[in-house]
């Protein structure tokens, strides 16, 4: 049984695995897996130290940390100006600006733009919006084979798995499972393929040499949507962004509308804290800016498709906002010890971690993701990290006062349409009557969800005899 129930599914594509159980039941079984538990010790550990070493050697760190923070704000605070400035410079400058207001409506958009292009293959540059949406399924549905190019992301793809970290996707697995997973799953692996990281790494990079040559559709996320330009940014580490971005006729990109910065001069903030906070480095290898379209140059007919997915929701609440301000560093995955222990999968969702215990429910509603706030051991080290100043204990705090809250509701409304099936018919009233007897036997051991009630109440004992017994016998 799923903590989030089918119809959330429904609404938020992959957002959160709704086949999957509670959090408190994955972790269980995840911190019974050794082999799991040491390579995310090892995993995290190198990544904890490589950034220490380079914001120790930042002076400027903690004033670097409120500009972003004050950046983010400014944009949440005045999002639709900034939305709308940014629409207006991109169509500008040849780009096609699209808006879907949930993942069926994106992921739909996107079939759409693919299948006008004429091509049924298309090659994807790692991102956790379109992850968030469940866009590879969706496109596979529509007979659209989407190829991930980031090295994690395809062993991810090619091993049928899921991602466990933000940055790391294939943090939990070490070289001799990717070497297995190539043998058996990658057509033209080496046969002779040993688990040297750059054997691994060759294999994948001809492999994936093939596809960018090939294939003229790619869809990507962005890291940055520049509202002064309507440009949008894409970091990473391996080149496979800057080959999909460039290679291509056709860019298709899905960008959540909290992506937004107001000027191009605010990247001087971003670009300092996001590789630091993300892999540990001074700056990301490949930082590829693109706006529009330029002729003979790139791809020729670019789209972004702008999404909300519950991003208004999240805006409305007045504590969780600032979630929004997240640039998907995982910073806060890498020195949680729930996270250190229990790895990305036991969240059930795409964003695990402090970030996604509060950014999940914010976007779907805390009823469908009540046990998600209480993945946490409110130590602070998240918040002590995050580039952008995210207070996540705090909003930890506050949503879980609404999961205790909306579990309280969903308890006394089920327990009032039982009273109010039984109060509906004389028949039904007595054979109630007659379970209440029964009931004096379960009563501190109710099934859920009435046992939220009567946890912490006792139920008066029903009388001995009926009022209707009573009255009969007397007449
Ligand atoms: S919450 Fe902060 S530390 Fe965590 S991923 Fe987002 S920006 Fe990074």
């Amino acid at each position: 049984m799923s903590a989030t129930g089918g119809p959330a599914r429904e609404r938020t594509g992959e957002l959160i695995w709704s086949d999957d159980p509670p959090f408190a039941e994955n972790a269980k079984q995840a911190v019974e897996d050794s082999q799991l538990r040491r390579n995310l010790r090892k995993a995290t550990a190198t990544i904890r130290e490589r950034r220490a070493g380079l914001v120790a050697e930042t002076p400027d760190w903690q004033e670097l940390r409120h500009a972003g923070a004050a950046i983010k704000d400014d944009v949440l605070a005045h999002l639709d100006h900034y939305l709308e400035q940014f629409e207006g410079n991109a169509s500008a400058r040849g780009a096609h600006v699209h808006w879907a207001r949930d993942a069926t409506e994106a992921s739909a958009l996107v079939a759409r733009l693919v299948r006008e292009t004429g091509h049924e293959q298309v090659i994807k540059v790692k991102s956790m919006a379109t992850q968030e949406i469940g866009l590879v399924k969706a496109l596979e549905a529509q007979g659209i084979a989407a190829h991930e190019t980031d090295l994690a992301e395809m062993i991810i793809q090619l091993s049928n798995d899921r991602p466990s970290h933000i940055v790391v996707p294939a943090l939990h697995r070490n070289r001799a499972e990717i070497r297995r997973i190539f043998r058996d799953h990658m057509p033209d692996a080496p046969p002779d393929l040993t688990d040297d990281p750059l054997a691994l790494a060759e294999a994948a990079r001809l492999h994936l040499r093939r596809l960018f040559l090939k294939t003229k559709v790619a869809v990507s996320g962005a890291n940055f949507a520049i509202a002064e330009t309507g440009g949008l940014l894409v970091a990473e580490s391996e080149g496979n962004g800057r080959m999909c971005l460039t290679l291509p006729e056709t860019l298709i990109s899905v960008v959540g509308i909290e992506k937004l910065i107001p000027r191009f001069s605010d990247l001087e903030v971003f670009l300092q804290l996001l590789p630091r906070s993300s892999t540990g480095e001074r700056m990301n290898p490949y930082n590829s800016v693109w706006t529009g379209v330029t002729p003979g140059d790139g791809p020729q007919a670019v789209h972004i498709v702008l999404l909300d997915n519950g991003r208004t929701k999240a805006l409305a609440d007045q504590t969780g906002r600032q979630a929004l301000r997240c640039i998907r560093c995982a910073a806060c995955l890498n020195v949680c010890p729930v996270y250190e222990r229990t790895g990305g999968h036991a969240y059930g969702a795409t964003y695990p971690g402090p970030i996604g215990a509060i950014l999940t429910p914010l976007l779907v509603g805390v009823e469908h993701a009540p046990q998600l706030p209480f993945a946490s051991s409110l130590c602070g080290a998240c918040y002590e990290v995050c580039p952008v100043e995210i207070d996540i204990p705090t909003v930890l705090v506050k949503l879980r006062g609404d999961a205790v809250r909306a579990e309280r509701h969903r308890a006394q409304d089920a327990t009032f349409a039982v009273a109010a099936s039984a109060m509906s018919g004389r028949r039904r009233w007595t054979l109630a009557l007659k379970l209440a007897r029964l009931m004096r036997f379960i009563r501190r051991t109710a099934p859920p969800p009435l046992s939220a009630w009567t946890r912490t109440r006792d139920l008066p004992d029903p009388p001995p005899q009926p009022f209707r017994e009573w009255w009969t016998t007397r007449r």
